[in-house]
């Protein structure tokens, strides 16, 4: 059983601790409540999720239609004047 005093201090560290950020005595507590915390380890898989699925956004350049939109936009402004 959790306390929710430990999960309260520890709850912020899971993101630490996943970020690969946390130090040695931070990392064993925050996977020793991991392993007991519902919450916590219910939250630590998301952030995985989710960080594995930004991670794999590697090529933020435009679509061509979306460059070409802008493109198409710009000229209009310069013709304004
Ligand atoms: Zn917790």
């Amino acid at each position: 059983m959790v306390s929710k005093r430990e999960h309260r201090a520890l709850r912020r560290g899971v993101e630490t601790y996943l970020d690969g950020e946390a130090d040695p005595g931070l990392a064993v507590s925050v996977r020793r409540h991991l392993a007991a915390c519902w919450a916590c380890s219910a939250d630590a898989e998301w952030l995985v999720l989710i960080k594995g699925a930004l991670g794999q956004i590697g090529d933020r350049r435009p679509p061509e239609l979306a460059v070409a939109r802008l493109a198409r936009y710009a000229s209009t402004l310069s013709e304004r004047r």
